[in-house]
């Protein structure tokens, strides 16, 4: 293997996410607007494309490399590609192949997902409230996501929850999803809303919570002891005492964790973010189209990582605005 990445902050980059597609077939409010342009196809980086820029960044040192979108599973023939970069797994340069998905198409994927390599999949799931499901996600079915999240079950994958802290939802919701994932074996883990999209300065406001606070609520009914644990992301768990269910926390706002980054972010486009909180990129997808020289590709993702910033600009500290504001949608970029 040639030299890892590292950047200027002497951080090696060791996990890739990459988002396969822009498109879904939610809406969620936090996340997308109600009508959304879509990339035309020319624009989005073809299976090959995304295999030969993957393979890249394994060669450099990349061990994690979690698909998202969008919605991954929404991507014609994706399938394919999870079984391309499973040979990455075998022959021992990834350690890592996972996705995060909204579960609506994993009843169909899981099984083939399994085989490719995958063993762990991150389901965004916000309430366990049909409803309420319905109105978050404006256009998703609950009841589809909790079939999917039983396959990948029934598959052998284990499944970790990811949900949206929102005001307003998550204080009255948080109970019953504890005593779900509890019940289930899921891990479970909340996520401060970013500001990310142009969905309204005024809605994002609104839909803050800290998980400071939640912390704070869970605390008036359970006793929550912190651990060291880390999977190789921005979460920091608890383990419940009462129970013993871990809790993850993901405080980009609260908590700022870039001091120990070690991940990139490569859009369905190409382009590279070497942080989801800054408007800069590099763009690969040039480099990769301009020619079939890997040497030359190589090249162009350290002179990226050179880039790397040291931290997000995010900050809902000063009343009324909501600083560090990022004009793409998470959707672009992957979360
Ligand atoms: N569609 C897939 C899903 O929902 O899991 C993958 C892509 S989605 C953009 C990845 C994650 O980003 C989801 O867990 C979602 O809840 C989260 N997300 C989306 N918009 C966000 C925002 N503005 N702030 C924080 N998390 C966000
Ligand atoms: Fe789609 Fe995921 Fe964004 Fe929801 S969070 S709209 S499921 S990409």
């Amino acid at each position: 293997m040639d030299a890892p990445l590292s950047d200027p902050f002497g951080r090696t980059i060791r996990y890739l996410r990459v988002s396969v597609t822009d498109r879904c077939d939610f809406r969620c409010v936090y996340c997308m607007a109600e009508s959304m342009t879509f990339l035309p196809k020319a624009e989005i980086l073809s299976l090959e494309e995304l295999d030969r820029l993957c393979s890249a960044f394994i060669r450099l040192g990349v061990e994690k490399l979690r698909i998202t979108g969008g919605e991954p599973l929404v991507r014609r023939d994706i399938l394919s590609f999870f079984r391309a970069m499973g040979r990455h797994l075998r022959s021992g340069a990834l350690r890592e192949l996972t996705l995060t998905t909204n579960g609506s198409q994993l009843a169909r994927h899981a099984e083939a997902l399994r085989e490719a390599g995958v063993r762990r999949v991150n389901v965004s799931l916000d309430t366990l409230d049909p409803d309420r499901f319905a109105r978050l996600t404006r256009r998703g079915r609950l009841d589809q996501v909790l079939e999917g999240i039983r396959a990948a079950r029934v598959a052998g994958l284990s499944v970790k929850i990811n949900a949206v802290a929102l005001k307003g939802e998550t204080e009255d919701e948080l109970w019953a999803l504890m005593a779900w994932c509890a019940q289930e074996g899921h891990d479970l883990t909340f996520i401060e809303v970013m500001p990310m999209g142009d969905i309204g300065n005024e809605m994002r406001l609104d839909q803050f919570l800290s998980l400071r606070d939640l912390r704070r609520r869970i605390e008036e009914r359970l006793t929550l002891i912190d651990t060291p644990e880390r999977t190789g992301g921005p979460a920091r768990y608890v383990r419940v005492a009462e129970t013993g269910q871990r809790l993850g926390f993901i405080t980009p706002l609260s908590h700022n964790f870039c001091e120990s980054c070690n991940r990139v972010r490569l859009t369905c486009t190409g382009q590279l973010h070497t942080c989801l909180g800054q408007e800069g990129s590099s763009d690969l997808r040039a480099a990769l189209r301009a020619s079939g020289d890997d040497a030359a590709l190589e090249e162009a993702i350290r002179a990226a990582i050179r880039l790397k910033p040291r931290g997000h600009d995010f900050d809902y500290s000063r009343p009324g605005t909501v600083g560090g504001r990022i004009s793409r949608h998470m959707s672009h970029t992957g979360g």
